[in-house]
C-alpha cells in the first residue's frame, strides 16, 4: 500500500465556484478516496477506470467533473446543445439508479441557475413525457440503455456530439443482460470522447469492454470496507460507561491489533490513561506527535508490538496501515463519510473484520444519521453486564441536541474540529 498525497479537500481538487458552494451546504467535508484520487484527472480530460462501490462517492466524481466542463463550455461559446444533442450520457443499469444519479446531478447543479439541463430516461414509464423533456437536447443524459435506444430510434436524441460517456455500475449493466444494447449505443457515440468507467468488480466482459472504450485511462481501485469481510456491530451502552465497556471488551477478547477512534487529540490522551488504569496498555496516534514519532508509534503496531492504539481521525484516512482485525468508534465521527473511512481501515483480505461503535444515549441521533447516509442499518446491542438501564425513549432523545453539528456547522467549526485531530 501507499501513502496517498491526494488532495484533503474540495478546493485543491480544481473545482470551480458555484460547485465548491453547494459542497459546502451540503456538508460534505472532504473529498472521499475515490473524488480525491479521480476528480483532478477527469478534470484534465483524461479517461478513467474506478473500481467503486456504491457509498464510495462515485457519483460526485463524474458528475462534479461533468458539471465543470459543461459550465465552462458554456461560456465558451454561446450554445452546446442545439437541436437534440446530448454533451454528458450517463448510462446506469437501472430506473432507479437513473433517478438517483440525476438526482444529484441536478443537486450540484443548483448554482448553475439553471443553465445545465439534466434529463433522466427508463424503461418502465410512458415514452412521450421523456421525448418533451429532450426537445432541444439534454447537456446531461442519464439513461437505461433500452430506453435510450427507443429514443434514438424515434429521433428524439443524437449521440453525436457526446463529449463525456459515463459507465456507470458496468458490471451490473453487463450482468443484466445490456452487453448488446451497449455496443449499439457505443457504435453511435463519437470515437474523440472522455470515457470514465466506473464498476464494483472486473469480470472478464466489464475487461473486454474497457479494452475497447478506454484510451489510456487513470486506474482506481479502492481498497473499499467489503462485506463479506467486515462486520460491522454497534453497542448501546450507559452514559459515562464507555471506558469500563471498551476496557471489558478488549480484555475478554484479547485484541490484538486493536484501532480506537477519538474526536479530539487530548482525548487520546486521557483515553489511554483510564485504560493503562485498567491494565491495558495502548499508544497515542494524532497530529501532535511529531513525524517521526508518529512513524515509530504505527511501525510498531503494524509489528503487532502496541495491541491497542488511540487515534483521531488523522489515522482513518491515506496512511499506510494494513488492514487491521478491530476498528472501534468510542467516539462517532462527526461526518458519516469519516465512518466509511474510519471502518475501511478492517477488513484484512480473507480474514474477517470487525468495526464496532459504542453510543451512548447522546449518540443515538448522529449514529442513525451515519447509517443513513452510508445507507446501512444495524442491531442496536448491548454488552452483557453492561445493559442501558434508561430506556431510549423518544422523550428522551428529543431532550437532547444532535450531536452532528456540535458546534454549529460553520467553517471556522468544521476546521476547529479538524484542528483537534
Ligand atoms: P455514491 O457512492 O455516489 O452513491 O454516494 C454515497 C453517498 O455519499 C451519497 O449520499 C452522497 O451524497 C454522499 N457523499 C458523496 N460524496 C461525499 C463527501 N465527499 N462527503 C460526504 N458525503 C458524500
Amino acid at each position: 500500500m501507499t501513502t496517498t498525497t491526494a488532495p484533503a479537500n474540495f478546493t485543491e481538487l480544481g473545482l470551480i465556484s458555484p460547485l465548491l458552494a453547494r459542497l459546502t451546504e451540503l456538508e460534505y467535508q472532504q473529498p472521499t478516496p475515490i473524488q480525491a484520487q479521480a476528480i483532478p484527472s477527469v478534470l484534465a480530460g483524461r479517461d478513467l477506470i474506478a473500481g467503486a462501490n456504491t457509498g464510495s462517492g462515485k457519483t460526485a466524481t463524474f458528475a462534479l467533473p461533468l458539471l465543470q466542463q459543461i459550465a465552462e463550455l458554456q461560456s465558451s461559446k454561446a450554445q452546446v446543445s442545439k437541436g437534440n444533442f446530448v454533451t454528458g450520457l450517463v448510462l446506469v443499469p437501472t430506473r432507479e439508479l437513473a433517478k438517483q444519479v440525476a438526482d444529484s446531478i441536478k443537486s450540484y447543479a443548483v448554482h448553475f441557475n439553471g443553465a445545465i439541463k439534466t434529463v433522466s430516461v427508463f424503461g418502465g414509464v410512458s415514452v412521450n413525457t421523456q421525448m418533451l423533456a429532450l426537445r432541444g437536447g439534454a447537456d446531461i443524459l442519464v439513461a437505461t440503455p433500452g430506453r435510450l435506444l427507443d429514443l434514438i430510434s424515434s429521433n428524439a436524441v443524437k449521440l453525436d456530439k457526446v463529449k463525456t460517456l459515463v459507465l456507470d455500475e458496468a458490471d451490473r449493466m453487463l450482468s443484466l443482460g445490456f452487453t448488446e444494447e451497449l455496443a449499439e449505443l457505443l457504435a453511435l457515440v463519437p470515437k474523440q470522447k472522455q470515457t470514465l468507467l466506473f464498476s464494483a468488480t472486473f469480470p472478464e466482459e466489464v475487461q473486454t469492454l474497457t479494452q475497447a472504450l478506454l484510451n489510456n485511462p487513470v486506474e482506481i481501485q479502492l481498497q473499499s470496507a467489503d462485506a463479506s469481510t467486515l462486520v460491522q456491530r454497534v453497542f448501546t451502552v450507559n452514559k459515562g460507561e464507555k471506558t469500563s465497556v471498551l476496557a471489558h471488551l478488549i480484555q475478554e477478547n484479547q485484541w490484538r491489533q486493536a484501532l480506537i477512534f477519538v474526536n479530539a487529540k487530548n482525548a487520546c490522551n486521557h483515553l489511554a490513561d483510564k485504560l493503562a488504569k485498567r491494565g491495558i496498555a495502548a499508544e497515542v496516534f494524532h497530529g501532535d506527535k511529531g513525524q517521526g514519532a508518529r512513524t515509530r508509534v504505527l511501525e510498531a503496531f503494524k509489528a503487532g508490538e502496541i495491541d491497542v492504539l488511540i487515534a483521531t481521525d488523522i489515522a482513518a484516512r491515506g496512511l499506510d496501515i494494513e488492514k487491521l482485525p478491530v476498528v472501534i468508534n468510542f467516539d462517532l465521527p462527526r461526518s458519516p463519510a469519516d465512518y466509511m473511512h474510519r471502518i475501511g481501515r478492517s477488513g484484512r483480505a480473507g480474514e474477517v473484520g470487525l468495526a464496532l461503535s459504542l453510543i451512548d444515549y447522546e449518540d443515538y441521533h448522529h449514529f442513525k444519521i451515519i447509517e443513513k447516509k452510508n445507507k446501512i442499518r444495524l442491531e442496536r446491542e448491548q454488552v452483557e453486564g453492561f445493559e442501558v438501564n434508561e430506556e431510549i425513549t423518544e422523550a428522551l432523545l428529543a431532550s437532547i441536541k444532535p450531536v452532528a453539528k456540535p458546534e454549529g456547522t460553520g467553517k471556522k467549526n468544521k476546521k476547529k474540529y479538524k484542528d483537534n485531530w
